[in-house]
C-alpha cells in the first residue's frame, strides 16, 4: 500500500506540534531555531563545510515540519556562491499534511518567505521518492517511507548527517544499528553527522558503523550532544553490481545531447540546471517526431499491482505535475483534468483497486460511478471513471520552446561517435565533426540503434497517427478524455484524437491515411459511445492528421541510465546463465560517458522530465530521485541481464 500512516498531533497553545505517537516534541518551542542551528548546522560546521563545494549533499533522518531544511536553507542563501547546488535529502515515515506543515511553520516568522516556497511545493504525503527543486539551487529529496526501507531503496553520497529522530527511547527504530549501517554505507570518509542525543547505544551503534562519535557541548540547558565524522566501516557488498551506475568524474563537464524530442529536450534542460555544458544535436529540428504533435496528455498510467511500471508512472506523473504546475503558463500545461473512463466491467473492477492501491495522493485521483461522472462531466456512461483533477493537456511547442531557452543547438545528422582519452567526438553524414564532448546522452528515439554502441537495445519503432477534427465538428469536452484512445479539445476548437498503433516494419511512412482516420473514429466512438453520432459524420478524407513513430521497448518501461557495453556484459555475468547469483562479480562494464534515454511509448511528455533528472544526478553525482526498485527497473542493462538469467 502506497499510504503512510499520518502522524497524530496535538497543537501546543504556543502553536507547535507534539507527535503522540512518540511523545515527543518536533521542535523546542523556546528557541528550536538556535537549537536546529547550534546543533545540526555548528555541529556538521556549516557553512565552512559547504564552501568551494560545487554539490554538497545532506541527509536528515526525520524531515518532520522542515525547519531543520529551512534554517539549512537560509544559512545556504546566505553563503553560498550562485553556481553552488545543495541537495538535501530527507527520510520521513510519517509526513505531515501540506496544511500541518504550514501551521507548524508559521511558527518561524523569519523563515516566512523561504516556507512559503516549499509549502507551495511540498506533496500530499504517499510512499516513495519525491524531488523538489527551490530557488537558490536548493533541491529536496524526501524519502516518504519508514526510516530503514527509504535509506536501503536510496542511491546517493552524503557529505554531512542531520539525524533527528525522536528520543533513542520513545523511538529506537530510527536509532538502529541496520539504519546506522545504512548512513555508513551512504558516506564517504569525512562524512560528518550531528545530533542531538548522547544516549550510550547511539554513540557505541554510530562508533560500530564506522562514525567516530564525539561528546560536544549542547545547546541551551543541554550539556552535551554528540558530532564527528565517518572513518570507513566494513567494505559494501553490491548485490547487483549489473546494474550499478559507474562513478561520475570530479568536474562537471560537456555533454552532447542527441535528439531534440522531449526526452532530449528535458535531458538538456536538467543537466543545464545541474550545471553541465549542453549541446543539442538533432537531424531535423525541434519536436520533429513523435513530440509534435499539436498537444499530448499528462497522465498517469497506473496499475493494479505493486508492479515497478505502474509505480514508476505514479512517481513519474507526480513529478511532471509540480514541474508543470510550477510554470504556471496554461499555454504550455492546461491542467485541464483527465477523465479516464472504463469501457467494461473488468476494466471497472481494474479501476476500483487502482482507487485502493492509492499510488497517487487523494487529491490527484478520484473514482468516480457512472451516475458521478455523469453529474460532473455532463457525459451518459454505464462504467465508472477514475478522475486525474491536477493532469491536463500539454502543448509540445510552446514547451520544447521553453525548454530549450538560449542551449546551444545544432541541426545535425549525426551518424558516428569515436571515444578517445579526450572524450566523444560527434561526426556528421556531411563530415562535420563535433566535439570532443565529455559525455554523451542518446535521445534520439527509434533512431538510437543505429549507434554500434546500443544496437543490442530492443527500441522498436510504433507508428501512431492522430486525427483532428474541425471546429464544431465534435462537441467540446470539459475534460480531456481516455478511454482506449483519447479525445482533447484543443483552444480553436478543433478535437484532437487518436492514436493508432501500428507496426510498419521497415517502412516507416509519413503521410496520414484515411484508412487511420477511420481507424481512429471507430476506436474513439468504441471506448466513448456518446460520440458515436458526431464521429459517424464525420468524413474521414476531410481530417487532418499526423504520422509519429513512437519508440517502444518489449517490457513497455522506459530505459534511462548508463550504456551498457554489451559484449562486455555478456562475459563478465555469464555465470548469471547457471543461475549464479553470488558469483564475484565485476561493476558493470559501460560505455564511458555515454547514457541513453528512451522507450518512452506514447507517455514521453509524463515520463521524460523524472528520468531527464534521473540522468543529471547519475551523471553529476547527485542523490537519485528513484528509489533502488525503480533503478533497476528502467535501468538499459535490463535486457541483457534477464536474457543472460534465461539462458537466452
Ligand atoms: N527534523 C525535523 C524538523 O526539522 O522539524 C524534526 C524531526 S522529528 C524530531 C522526528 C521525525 O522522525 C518525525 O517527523 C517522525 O515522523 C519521524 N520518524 C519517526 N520514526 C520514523 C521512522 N521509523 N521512519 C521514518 N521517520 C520516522
Amino acid at each position: 500500500m502506497s499510504k503512510l500512516p499520518s502522524p497524530r498531533l496535538t497543537w501546543r497553545d504556543d502553536g507547535s506540534p507534539v507527535s503522540s505517537d512518540f511523545g515527543d516534541i518536533y521542535f523546542s518551542v523556546e528557541d528550536g531555531l538556535a537549537e536546529t542551528r547550534h546543533v545540526f548546522l555548528e555541529g556538521n560546521h556549516l557553512p565552512d563545510a559547504w564552501s568551494g563545494a560545487h554539490h554538497f549533499t545532506i541527509g536528515e533522518t526525520g524531515f518532520g515540519t522542515g525547519l531543520n531544511f529551512l534554517s539549512t536553507w537560509a544559512l545556504w542563501r546566505e553563503t553560498a556562491q550562485p553556481h553552488q547546488h545543495l541537495h538535501y535529502v530527507s527520510v520521513e515515515g510519517f509526513p505531515l499534511s501540506k496544511a500541518e506543515l504550514a501551521r507548524a511553520l508559521a511558527k518561524w516568522p523569519e523563515l516566512e518567505a523561504l516556507s512559503a516556497q516549499l509549502c507551495a511545493r511540498y506533496p500530499e504525503p504517499v510512499r516513495g521518492t519525491h524531488l523538489l527543486h527551490l530557488a537558490d539551487n536548493v533541491h529536496l529529496t524526501l524519502l516518504e517511507d519508514d526510516a530503514l526501507p527509504a535509506l536501503r531503496n536510496f542511491s546517493g553520497q552524503i557529505d554531512a548527517w542531520f539525524l533527528d529522530g525522536f528520543s533513542p527511547s520513545a523511538n529506537p527504530d530510527m536509532w538502529s544499528s541496520d539504519l546506522f549501517g545504512e548512513l555508513a554505507r551512504l558516506s564517504h570518509v569525512g562524512t560528518s553527522f550531528a545530533t542531538f542525543t548522547v544516549a550510550g547505544a547511539v554513540r557505541r551503534g554510530l562508533a560500530d558503523a564506522g562514525f567516530d562519535a564525539q561528546k560536544i557541548k549542547g545547546h541551551g540547558r543541554k550539556r552535551e550532544m554528540l558530532a564527528g565524522i565517518f572513518k570507513g566501516g566494513a567494505p559494501h557488498k553490491e548485490m547487483r553490481p549489473w546494474f550499478q551506475i559507474p562513478t561520475p568524474a570530479p568536474s562537471l563537464g560537456s555533454v552532447a545531447v542527441l535528439g531534440a524530442g522531449i526526452a532530449g529536450m528535458s535531458t538538456a534542460r536538467a543537466l543545464r540546471q545541474h550545471g553541465f555544458e549542453v549541446t543539442l544535436f538533432d537531424a531535423q529540428g525541434i519536436g520533429a517526431g513523435a513530440s509534435g504533435n499539436p498537444a499530448g496528455l499528462i497522465m498517469p498510467r497506473l496499475a493494479a499491482d505493486e508492479s515497478a511500471d505502474g509505480r514508476l508512472h505514479a512517481a513519474a506523473y507526480l513529478h511532471t505535475e509540480r514541474f508543470l504546475s510550477q510554470r504556471d503558463d496554461p499555454d504550455i500545461f492546461h491542467a485541464t483534468g483527465v477523465l479516464q473512463l472504463a469501457r467494461t466491467k473488468e476494466e471497472a473492477g481494474r479501476f476500483e483497486t487502482i482507487s485502493t492501491l492509492a499510488h497517487l495522493p487523494d487529491d490527484h485521483m478520484q473514482f468516480l460511478s457512472p451516475q458521478q461522472v455523469t453529474a460532473q462531466a455532463g457525459l451518459p456512461t454505464k462504467f465508472p471513471a477514475l478522475l486525474f483533477p491536477k493532469a491536463g493537456v500539454v502543448y509540445p511547442k510552446p514547451l520544447l520552446e521553453w525548454l530549450i531557452a538560449d542551449a546551444e543547438f545544432q541541426i545535425a545528422e549525426i551518424a558516428t561517435l569515436t571515444h578517445s582519452d579526450s572524450g566523444w567526438l560527434l561526426l556528421d553524414r556531411d563530415g562535420r565533426r563535433f566535439g570532443p564532448f565529455d559525455q554523451v546522452v542518446l535521445a534520439n528515439g527509434t533512431g538510437m540503434t543505429a549507434f554500434n554502441e546500443v544496437a543490442h537495445l530492443p527500441v522498436e519503432p510504433i507508428q501512431g497517427q492522430v486525427s483532428l477534427a474541425p471546429a464544431g465538428a465534435l462537441p467540446p469536452l470539459a475534460y480531456a478524455l481516455s478511454a482506449g484512445s483519447y479525445a482533447i479539445s484543443l483552444p480553436d476548437g478543433r478535437t484532437l484524437f487518436g492514436a493508432t498503433y501500428t507496426r510498419t516494419g521497415d517502412a516507416l511512412p509519413t503521410e496520414p491515411t484515411r484508412a487511420a482516420h477511420q481507424r481512429n473514429i471507430a476506436a474513439l466512438g468504441e471506448g466513448l459511445p456518446f460520440l458515436m453520432a458526431p464521429l459517424t459524420r464525420l468524413d474521414p478524407a476531410s481530417l487532418e492528421g499526423r504520422v509519429a513513430y513512437r519508440a517502444q521497448v518489449p517490457d513497455r518501461i522506459p530505459f534511462a541510465g548508463p550504456a551498457p557495453d554489451h559484449a562486455a556484459y555478456l562475459s563478465s555475468y555469464d555465470r548469471l546463465r547457471h543461475g549464479d547469483r553470488f558469483a564475484d562479480y565485476p561493476p558493470a562494464p559501460c560505455h564511458a560517458g555515454l547514457f541513453v534515454i528512451g522507450g518512452l511509448g506514447a507517455r514521453g511528455f509524463s515520463t521524460s522530465f523524472l528520468l531527464a533528472d534521473l540522468l543529471a544526478a547519475e551523471m553529476g553525482g547527485a542523490p537519485l530521485p528513484l528509489g533502488q526498485d525503480l533503478l533497476d527497473a528502467v535501468h538499459p542493462a535490463r535486457f541483457i541481464i534477464r536474457a543472460l538469467r534465461k539462458n537466452a
